[in-house]
């Protein structure tokens, strides 16, 4: 269960569950909004996570990198103008 992963995740990395909530989250949306294959090397669209990928404070997930930032932004955009 995902609820039951995301709060041992927290656990393990000393971090909030709903940081590490919203990190899923922007990470899923990233998959819904960007090309296939959107994982990285780094940041947020990383594939695989460790405790440690999320810092103890909350302040400084990682995020996406510039490119699919700058996509992000164009295909949202595109949908608030297409409504
Ligand atoms: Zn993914």
């Amino acid at each position: 269960m995902f609820a039951d992963r995301a709060s041992q995740f927290a656990d393990e990395g000393d971090v909030q569950v709903g940081v590490v909530v919203g990190a899923v989250i922007a990470h899923e949306l990233g998959h819904l909004l960007l090309p296939v294959n959107a994982h990285t090397r780094d940041g947020i669209m990383r594939a695989a996570w460790t405790p440690s990928f999320i810092p103890r404070s909350g302040v400084g997930v990682p995020g996406f990198d510039h490119v699919q930032a700058r996509l992000l932004r164009l295909r949202v955009a595109d949908r608030v103008a297409s409504r």
